[in-house]
């Protein structure tokens, strides 16, 4: 019996309400008031010039695939350690995704691998910010620019962070890349189930977002009287969601401030509670480089060895609780190495597939409950 899931998707309270409004509204497929409500707030709060509303950070990466022109024999660039849509996103149209190992300290890209895995084929990179903690953009922006490549933020799990760049300017994660794309998916900090957005920085995608995003046609445009009728004018697919998700998601974004200040709250709990135990090098914790911020997506541990990962995992499940280990790297799995010509080692990134393990992280977890955690795991080391 499980008395403290890994995960538990917070509601506020107020979804039924909104749902109630699109359904009186009459106005339940994409596209609606509450669309535009949600593009609206990531506007105003975070300063995105374009975004639109997905059914799934998963396919707001196919949508940035799509916008690329990613054909065949183009090749992207990417973390292993990352979850499997970074990757089928590009796969779909043909890519070769080129792996590339973490940063040593955490799980991110590490970027001085970047420059020698560019060829004169590389199309993009995709960068993911993992546990909401940034990569180092600015490094990684200056390798992209200089090699005239797209890049990429996938992040899907970094609502509401940041990087600082070597000037002190700080900026929102998912407006440094040409695209980005965030994940709403129950177990992420803002939830509807399912859900996602396309953050457009690069306005020469503008126009061929919105048409991809309403199935190749120009009926975006003709809502807003643009042109007189609606046509079949690219490739698209139906990617925008229901107004009843989107209504879902307004009650959610509205309690943006409250969810993140409780999930950080919860988060420094753990990280006070463990220091002990990482100054007697019995564990490691995360690293947050000084460009980044914490948003609280994700607290883990690192362990010794695979071993002691499960071992840590069994002895706190035998007293009801649950935690998660991370990302076998995307170059072990099955689906690669049957369809990739290249096998490679990617040391710092199966380290962390072996050691890293996810403590429970939520809204409604309260100290009595994490101490009891902390409790465990210093009588499991000890
Ligand atoms: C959750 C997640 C995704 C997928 O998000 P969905 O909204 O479930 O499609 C993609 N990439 C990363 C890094 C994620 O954590």
């Amino acid at each position: 019996m499980l008395s403290i899931p890994h995960s538990k998707p917070y509601i506020t309270g107020n979804e039924f309400q909104y749902i109630e409004s699109a359904i009186s509204n009459r106005h339940l497929s994409g596209n609606g008031k509450y669309t535009n409500l949600c593009q609206h707030f990531f506007k105003e709060k975070y300063g995105f010039k374009k975004c639109l509303l997905t059914t799934s950070c998963t396919d707001a990466l196919e949508m940035c695939a799509i916008l690329l022109d990613i054909k065949p024999g183009d090749e992207v660039i990417m973390p292993s350690f990352t979850f499997v849509s970074t990757a089928n996103a590009f796969i779909l149209r043909g890519a070769k995704i080129v792996l590339a190992d973490s940063n040593l300290l955490n799980p991110n890209i590490e970027e001085s691998d970047i420059e020698k895995l560019i060829t004169k084929n590389t199309k993009a990179i995709v960068v993911v910010h993992y546990a909401g903690i940034a990569c180092n953009m600015e490094a990684i922006m200056a390798i992209a620019n200089k090699h005239q490549v797209f890049v990429i933020e996938d992040a899907a799990q970094a609502i509401d962070s940041f990087f600082t760049d070597s000037v002190g300017e700080k900026k929102i994660l998912g407006s440094i890349g040409h695209l980005a794309a965030f994940s709403f998916h129950e177990s992420k900090n803002i939830q509807c189930g399912e859900g996602g957005l396309l953050v457009i920085n690069d306005e020469r995608f503008n126009a061929r977002s919105e048409i991809i995003w309403e199935k190749g046609t120009n009926r975006a445009a003709f809502f807003r009287g643009e042109v007189d009728k609606y046509n079949w004018v690219d490739v698209g697919s139906s990617f925008l969601p229901s107004e009843i998700t989107a209504a879902f998601l307004y009650a959610q974004l509205l309690a943006l401030d409250d969810i993140q200040m409780k999930r950080k709250e919860n988060w420094q709990l753990y990280y006070e509670g463990l220091l002990p135990l990482q100054a007697n090098q019995k564990i490691g914790l995360p690293y947050i480089p000084d460009y980044a911020t914490n948003n609280a997506h994700i607290f883990y541990v690192l362990c010794k060895s695979l071993e002691q990962r499960d071992e840590l995992i069994l002895f706190l499940k035998k007293a009801g609780v649950q935690l998660m280990f991370h990302y076998p790297g995307l170059h072990t799995s099955p689906f690669y190495l049957h369809n990739q010509e290249y096998v490679t080692v990617l040391e710092n990134a199966e380290q962390f597939s072996d050691c890293l393990v996810r403590l429970p992280l939520y809204v409604e977890l309260d100290s009595e409950k994490i101490n009891f955690i902390i409790r465990l795991i210093y009588e499991f080391f000890e």
